[in-house]
């Protein structure tokens, strides 16, 4: 059992916990991939993968990761070593995440689509023994590349077609020829095919839970590179453990997770695919978000939990022919990674008749650290409470070490089973991320009498105008209030008077307008006049991450742009 350092805070969550849920509820500490072991002796026969129309029950998914992992091992991948996974969301993904774990290696969790020299750093910090991506024109070149500059060991290659029913894998070598690349004859490559062309009978490695590695997750860093969060065996168990207890409704074995969301995102990982495979249930994957292929998949393919970004929720609520499309097989939705405006989660419910539940998280926390409860009160705003086995602290930004009362503002800080063991080869970062054992998140919120966590925005993106606080996601709130809008971004900009004064970026939905200063008069008796924005930017499409986050990095960066050149002509 993990024991989880009980803090003399107050616990005032523990008044509204959910009648189905306990937040003193064991959590075992075990290696990640137990739980999935377990559901191949349990449910052999259920559907336990699906992929654009192709299934694999349970029994045949433990088959491929028994043998993959006698592969991996054939091939030199010992305990500790890493293995980056550069997969879209594909059965392969899966497959060799699990086989990884079995063997002990490490997974490095890759962005398929970055950029070249975004992965070299990635693979340059982590170092990895083996590559692996897929035979796509959009993957395997610079992977190749990086695996070369990089001296990794060996590139192991996945064949898209392999993972196709029949019918579509012609039309696919037919119709999307240029979309597969050529791929090159070399000894440091292995063929997926290959790998698990054995009798899966692998050597058993001794796993330590606590201490041992499963996962290293890049997290963003706005300049350089991303630091890695270390998530070990049991952070990632737990966080599985977690979130099932939050399912009161689930039905062990019988539900259906959609994930849209790319599994190298941490969100995906955890509440999609370990969750889903720690309950049984069948995961319905698509490789990448697009919207009528996701609305499709889920009229037909009848998923029950689907966890998303508010950016997939917009794009589905604004989508003119939604009308088109029977959402009603889904039951409970988690939206985590960003806000969720009220607005977009009432109508959402209201097209789909499920329960949509703000998390909260991050990379270092496994990621889900807090939810509103599926069943139960549901605070407007509120990211909920902690979830089991966590405790919510809110410290001062200041003086860290002090505690704020309830209702007052401070960073959060979160412990519990799922916190992160440090960042990877890097200890000063690491002593500056923890606050007497507690990890420090960067958000700054409070908690209410009722143990409900708010969010207020992030330390680094909070502006200060004249002296005073303005919270962007306060001022983005207000304006997804007017009804036609569809996206907004709030950054702060440099202002002569002020110092910084709030810039909005916003997208409007099909067909819409809006001027500037109707949108100045709708916002005046919702935010005071220091907080509402200077200036306006209407745009066609508003930049987002890769798991669909709007992000305020590019616009800051335009923005800083712009201030130089200004400058810089000023000087001229
Ligand atoms: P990442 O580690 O890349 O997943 O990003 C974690 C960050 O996303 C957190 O520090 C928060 O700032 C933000 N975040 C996650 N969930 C929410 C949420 N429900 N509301 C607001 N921000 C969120």
């Amino acid at each position: 059992m993990t024991t989880t350092r009980t803090p003399s805070v107050q616990k005032p969550w523990l008044d509204s916990y959910p009648a189905f849920a306990d937040w003193d509820m064991p959590i075992v500490s075990e290696p990640a991939h137990a739980a999935f072991d377990r559901s191949v002796a349990a449910y052999p026969d259920r559907i336990c993968m699906e992929f654009l129309g192709r299934t694999w029950t349970y029994r045949e998914t433990g088959t491929m990761v028994r043998a993959a992992a006698k592969g991996l091992q054939e091939r030199g991948i010992k305990k500790g070593d890493r293995v980056a996974l550069m997969l879209p969301n594909t059965p392969y993904y899966i497959v060799l995440f699990h086989a990884v774990l079995l063997v002990g290696g490490v997974v490095v969790n890759i962005n398929p689509l970055y950029a070249q020299r975004e992965l070299d750093d990635l693979v340059k910090d982590s170092r990895p023994h083996m590559l692996v991506t897929m035979d796509l024109e959009a993957m395997y070149p610079k992977a190749r590349e990086t695996v070369e500059r990089n001296s990794v060991e060996k590139l192991l290659l996945c064949s898209m077609t392999d993972v196709l029913p029949w019918r579509k894998a012609v039309l696919f070598n037919i119709f999307r020829r240029k979309t597969l690349a050529r791929v090159e004859e070399d000894d440091g490559q292995v063929l997926f095919e290959d790998l698990i062309d054995n009798d899966g009978v692998f050597s058993s490695v001794n796993i330590e839970p606590d201490k041992d590695l499963a996962v290293l997750q890049y997290t963003g860093g706005t300049t350089g590179i991303p630091k890695a969060a270390m998530l070990t065996h049991a952070n990632v168990s737990a966080n599985a453990i977690q979130v099932g207890a939050w399912y009161d409704n689930s039905k062990i074995g019988e539900e259906k997770f959609l994930a849209a969301l790319p599994f190298f995102h941490v969100f995906a990982m955890t509440v999609a695919m370990m969750t889903g495979l720690r309950y049984g249930a069948q995961i319905i994957m698509l490789p990448r978000f697009d919207l009528k292929t996701c609305l499709r998949a889920i009229a037909h393919k009848k998923p029950t939990f689907f966890p998303a970004v508010p950016t997939i929720f917009t794009a589905i609520n604004t989508f003119p022919k939604i009308k088109e499309y029977d959402l009603s097989s889904i039951k409970v939705c988690i939206s985590g990674g960003a806000p969720l405006p009220m607005e977009v989660k009432k109508e959402f419910e209201r097209i789909s008749g499920c329960v949509v539940v703000e998390g909260y998280g991050l990379s270092e926390t496994s990621p889900v650290a807090t939810t509103n409860p599926t069943v139960g009160v549901n605070k407007a705003g509120s990211v909920g409470i902690p979830m089991p086995g966590t405790t919510v602290e809110i410290r001062s930004v200041e003086e860290p070490e002090k505690l704020m009362p309830l209702g007052e503002r401070g960073e959060v800080c979160i412990r519990g089973p799922q916190v992160m063991k440090g960042y990877w080869e890097n200890p000063d970062e690491t002593a500056k991320a923890m606050e007497d054992g507690a990890f420090r998140t960067g958000d700054v919120g409070y908690m209410d009498e009722d143990g409900y966590v708010f969010l207020v925005d992030r330390l680094k993106d909070i502006i200060i105008a004249g002296g005073y606080k303005i919270y962007p996601r306060m001022v983005e709130e207000a304006i997804y209030e007017h009804p036609s809008v569809a996206e907004v971004t709030v950054i702060g900009v440099e202002d002569k008077y002020r110092g910084q004064a709030p810039k909005a970026f916003i997208r409007l939905k099909e067909d819409e307008s809006l001027s500037e200063a109707e949108l100045t008069a709708f916002l005046k008796d919702k935010l005071s006049a220091i907080e509402r924005p200077d200036s306006y930017e209407f745009r066609d499409e508003l930049p987002k991450t890769l798991i669909g986050k709007l992000s305020k990095k590019e616009l800051k960066a335009e923005e800083e742009d712009q201030e130089n050149g200004q400058t810089e002509e000023n000087a001229a």
